[in-house]
């Protein structure tokens, strides 16, 4: 059965189906969206390619452990919560877990109920997270007015400019992230989605477009920048 409205989905990383089985059944009943993945580089894969509020992520894995998958989730800038969950005890292990960028650490075995409630409180930190950093619809800046919701803007001279979809959302994003890079990937993905690859040149080719609409002067931008090799980076403050 379907559940209409789902309370988060969540990305369980597990290699023994037992407990992927497990977590899975018991998460469902909670009214959670799951999905598995059996391997590090599964993770990885989905973890760029899909929105998830919590992943629960064993660290002995076949091929790539999952201190690598986390290592390689944070770098790539995806800010989802990460729940290791490992038979692997110690303090050290734990410290270790938390210091290459975890959120919470949990030991096998581990009890249910302990598990279903930091899992409640992990995804709901993150709903608060996204909410307070989330701009409303206008955002207003450089003299210029974005319109989120109406796919419009007002340029810096007042005039009305179009905007596509895909440019909006990306001009959200940006702006939800002000002062911060934001990797290609990461924009590929929350823009375009998975399995939809435009080139490099689509979005160097938004940016141009936003930096005539707001920019004084668009050789040398002060809200707009790309960083070669890297990203892009929206900041509504004149550095000094
Ligand atoms: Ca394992």
């Amino acid at each position: 059965m379907k559940l209409e409205s789902s309370k988060g989905n969540i990305l369980i990383v597990e290699d023994e189906e037992n407990i992927a089985a497990l977590l899975q059944l018991n998460l469902e009943l909670e009214s959670y969206e799951v999905s598995i993945a059996k391997t590090g580089f599964q993770a990885v894969k989905m973890a760029k390619a899909e929105y998830f509020d919590l992943v629960i992520l064993d660290i002995m894995l076949p091929e790539m452990d999952g201190i690598a998958v986390c290592e390689t989730i944070r770098a790539q800038n995806i800010e989802v919560p990460i729940l290791f969950l490992s038979a692997k005890g110690s303090a050290a292990d734990r410290i270790e877990g938390l210091r290459k960028g975890g959120d919470d650490y949990l030991t096998k075995p581990f009890n249910l109920e302990e598990l279903l409630l930091r899992v409640e409180k992990l995804v709901a930190k993150n709903k608060r997270m996204q909410q307070s950093n989330s701009v409303g619809q206008l955002y207003e800046f450089a003299g210029g007015k974005i319109d989120f919701g109406a796919y419009e803007c007002y340029d810096r001279h007042g005039k009305k400019q179009e905007l596509s979809k895909k440019e909006s959302a990306l001009l959200k994003l940006l702006i939800e992230r002000d002062g911060e890079t934001v990797s290609r990937e990461h924009i590929l993905q929350v823009v375009w989605g998975y399995n939809v690859y435009p080139t490099t040149r689509t979005i160097d080719n938004f940016i141009l477009s936003f930096r005539k609409h707001f920019e004084k002067d668009t050789k040398h931008p002060i809200y707009f920048h790309s960083i070669r090799g890297v990203g892009y980076k929206f900041t509504s403050k004149e550095k000094k």
